[in-house]
């Protein structure tokens, strides 16, 4: 089957409408027709060959949500018209012990939504820039939002569980001190997931811009974190830190405010390194520096449930296919408030 798409020829190149081919929906299979894809900064670093390994032609998009068009013979958990998602994982080697923990996302099998090897053609994933996509049902999504929520929802399936998944496994709650560094896709849904958990927020930005903003999203402080002052009023108070900046900055300044014992994860992934960090920060207060990659399908949807259940989805711009390339230029300025999302009616 073929489907209108939108993806870049190859990384010096912006993004263009293709046509690209969909396999026949297999006896495990969901077949979705996308309603609207997020944009993900990593879909920016993976397109311009940022990162590692980028094939082309390039259709990147891993925040998909659609409905259900057809089914595999033994599919069971989902009929025709069914509301879903896609994020950022549709197969993986289902039997090493991450598959059997759910933690497909730590799998050495994984595949991403994009960009790796598949029995498909070209021989390596598109994403959700697409009209539809075909996906084995242990990798689909249940959506219980009200059906107008549903643009919002789609960048629950990256920016969502990124940043829930390692705010449940650092024990984010009632009496901790949270910071969100970087307030983009991924850390307004960080305020509003720690926020609901029950965390004091403090969120981190360099935009000023952001300041007022940021409240509204549920954080209780804001940092702007420019500048020293503000910083060192928070100095050794933190018990744990999401960082989602997406270029390389100072670690030490945000290990200093952790207290004894306090862990920042990394969750950006910026294409160079972040300069490296004093041993003595972590030595002198047993501080942790950590990292954390999406989240297995068990836990992307029990966070879509929880977002379900809490009033919880994004804020987001809705663009059409071909404002792509102009996004994305809006997006490394930090311009966004805070996920841009393609209507993927456009790609007609
Ligand atoms: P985004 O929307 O562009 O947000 C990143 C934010 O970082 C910006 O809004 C900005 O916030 C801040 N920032 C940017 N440049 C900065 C700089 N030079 N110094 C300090 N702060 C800066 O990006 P995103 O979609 O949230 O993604 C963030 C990063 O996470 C990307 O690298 C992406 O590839 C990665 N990612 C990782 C995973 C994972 O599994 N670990 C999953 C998805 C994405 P302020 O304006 O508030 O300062
Ligand atoms: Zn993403």
């Amino acid at each position: 089957m073929f489907v209108r798409a939108y993806g870049a020829l190859a990384s010096d190149k912006p993004l263009e409408s293709l046509q690209i081919q969909r396999r026949e929906t297999g006896a495990h299979d969901v077949q979705i027709d996308i309603a609207f894809c997020g944009v993900c900064h990593s879909d920016l670093h993976q397109v311009r060959s940022e990162w590692a390994g980028t094939q082309f032609p390039c259709v990147p998009g891993h925040e998909i949500v659609g409905r259900v068009t057809s089914v595999g013979a033994h599919v069971t958990g989902f009929a025709l018209g069914d509301l879903v998602g896609v994020g950022c994982i549709v197969d993986s080697c289902k039997h090493c012990e991450d598959c059997q923990e759910g933690l497909e996302n730590y799998c050495d099998g994984m595949v991403g939504t994009y960009n790796f090897p598949t029995a498909d053609e070209p021989g390596w994933t598109l994403g959700g820039y697409s009209q539809k996509i075909v996906v084995h049902e242990r990798y689909v999504l249940r959506i219980k939002h009200p059906e107008d929520q549903l643009a919002a929802v789609a960048p629950l399936l990256c920016a969502g569980i990124t940043t829930y998944s390692p705010l449940r496994h650092w024990n984010v709650g009632p009496g901790k001190k949270v910071g969100v560094v970087g307030i983009g896709g991924l850390g307004h849904m960080g305020i509003k997931l720690a926020h609901a958990m029950g965390a004091h927020v403090v969120a981190f930005t360099t935009s000023e811009s952001k300041r007022e903003a940021a409240r509204q999203l549920g954080a209780d402080e804001v940092v702007v974190s420019r500048n020293e002052q503000e910083l060192a009023q928070h100095g050794k108070s933190f018990d744990f830190i999401l960082n989602t900046v997406a270029a390389p900055h100072d670690l030490d300044a945000l290990l200093l405010l952790l207290k004894r014992d306090g862990t920042m994860a990394l969750v950006g992934a910026p294409a160079s390194p972040h300069p490296s960090p004093n041993v003595f920060n972590f030595i002198m207060k047993r501080r942790s520096l950590a990292g954390s990659m999406i989240g297995g399908i068990p836990e992307t949807q029990e966070m879509l449930d929880f977002c379900a259940e809490h009033g919880i989805v994004a804020d987001i711009e809705l663009i059409r296919a071909n404002e792509i390339n102009d996004a994305y230029e809006r997006m490394l300025k930090g311009d966004v408030k805070y996920r841009f999302v393609i209507d993927n009616a456009s790609l007609q």
